[in-house]
């Protein structure tokens, strides 16, 4: 009886190696980047999420439930402050660069990317965004530039790249330059690459068996979610596209996965916004979740983010949080701020400050589910005044020039909200890093953007 004991415990020992033998390198490798996302992004979102429930406590997002968590620092070599494509440069190639350079280093010699790496040894790879697909975090994955705006030309390194997938807003500038007269439209350098571009859902879903596949919708960004409509394109969706797409491939894959709005938002001081993008890109990520469940031998799924923005605080003096008035909102501040315009142009000088305040209502639940005061609706009502008589000046942020009036309102809702904010930049705080299968045990600790690639490098080279 003994021995069958040890020879069952050998038996089982042997069966455990056998085990960890198989589990070699990943043959999926997924990277999630929340542009703008620090630690008090993910806790908001899910103390938002409670609040909703009634109670003060927190609904875990899936990233959370991950189980290996570290911080990564983000300064570049210029700025003590990251900009999103020094950032993107770090986290897509392993190495620092200075604020505006675009996988290139400081002395502006081209970088090799995570992406472009696997795609060289037959790995297919997808790029996908909230964003714009030429938009600073996606193109560090694939351009080299100093100027992350000139998006033709990184338009062009995007095609050059050969990458299998690319899904967000499309191209923001593809027509030929005016100074290159020998230049050619990006949709036509695209096609003539062999992609298929779709311009919806359905269009990428018939396009599954596509050689390379681009799915795109016109505009800055995709709508963040509190604006978007059944018709657009949405993170989670394509999210969900691009893994079939890539894995039908039928080879290794690298996807990366960019929840890019949740900056835009804090650029704007816009708490609802930026909170619930983060809780939309935590539904992207449930998707990938869902196929690491499916292949949790051979996948390897790292969460992060490029940098904090807008010094977001989940406090403005006091011990309480009110973040279920944020659940009122039901536009982006961008949004309100162009409704406002909209309807100040409609109507002229006949504007009342009861039709812009109705507006305001329906846009945050002031009035109407948060109380304002006497001396609350007077600043705004004095605000609208100014507007009037062309007086005010407008809020200039990085993505967005808003209307003072809207942006007081936001504020004002974020006041109620008890949510703080140190500015329109970005910020020096650490980063959250959730890290989940074959290998994501290295991402624990407090470490620098650029340790990411080279620790999911050696991994992949086991
Ligand atoms: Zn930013």
């Amino acid at each position: 009886m003994k021995r069958l004991c040890m020879l069952l415990v050998a038996v089982m020992c042997l069966g455990i190696a056998g085990v960890s033998s198989v589990v070699a390198a990943p043959k999926y490798v997924i990277y999630v980047i929340g542009d703008g996302m620090s630690p008090n992004h993910v806790m908001g979102a899910e103390m938002y999420l409670a609040e909703l429930e009634g109670r003060i406590g927190r609904v875990p997002l899936r990233m959370t439930q991950f189980p290996y968590t570290g911080f990564l620092t983000t300064y570049s070599v210029s700025n003590a402050i990251t900009c999103s494509s020094a950032a993107g440069t770090a986290l897509a190639t392993g190495v620092k660069t200075r604020n505006g350079y675009e996988g290139v280093d400081t002395l502006k010699q081209p970088l090799t990317s995570i992406a472009t790496l696997l795609h060289n040894q037959d790995w297919a790879v997808g790029i996908l965004t909230s964003a714009s697909i030429d938009h600073a975090t996606p193109a560090s994955f694939y351009t080299h530039t100093t100027d992350r705006n000139d998006y033709y030309h990184i338009g062009q390194d995007l095609v050059r790249s050969d990458f299998d997938f690319f899904g967000g807003a499309a191209f923001q500038h593809p027509g030929v330059p005016e100074n290159e007269p020998n230049g050619i439209d990006l949709y036509a350098m695209t096609e003539r690459a062999g992609y298929v571009v779709a311009r919806t859902y359905e269009e990428g879903e018939a396009a599954l068996e596509a050689d390379k596949l681009m799915v795109v919708q016109d505009g800055v960004s995709l709508p963040y979610e509190i604006n978007t409509s059944k018709e657009d394109l949405h993170l989670p969706e394509l999210t969900s596209l691009a893994l079939r797409f890539l894995e039908s491939k039928d080879r290794p894959f690298f996807l990366m996965v960019e929840g890019g709005l949740i900056d835009w938002a804090n650029h704007g001081n816009d708490g609802a916004t930026s909170l619930r993008e983060t809780v939309d890109m935590d539904r992207a990520v449930e998707v990938i979740y869902q196929f690491y469940l499916q292949h949790a031998d051979e996948t390897l799924v790292v969460i992060t983010a490029d940098h904090d923005c807008g010094g977001f605080a989940l406090a403005n003096g006091g011990y309480k949080l009110n973040l279920q008035a944020l659940q009122y909102q039901t536009m982006s501040s961008d949004y309100l701020t162009d409704s406002i315009r909209a309807l100040h142009t409609q109507r002229g000088e006949d504007l009342t400050w009861e039709e812009v305040r109705d507006l305001i209502a329906r846009a945050t639940g002031l009035y109407t589910h948060t109380n304002v005061s006497d001396d609350e609706d007077k600043d705004l009502h004095k605000s609208f005044d100014r507007m009037m008589r062309r007086e005010d000046s407008d809020v200039k942020t990085m993505y967005k020039s808003y209307n003072r009036l809207g942006s007081a309102a936001i504020a004002l809702l974020n006041a109620k909200a008890h949510l703080g904010w140190t500015s329109h930049s970005h910020s020096a705080a650490p980063v959250p890093v959730f890290a989940i299968g074959v290998g994501a045990e290295d991402f624990v600790g407090w470490y620098d953007n650029t340790e990411i690639v080279p620790r999911m490098m050696k991994i992949i080279n086991e």
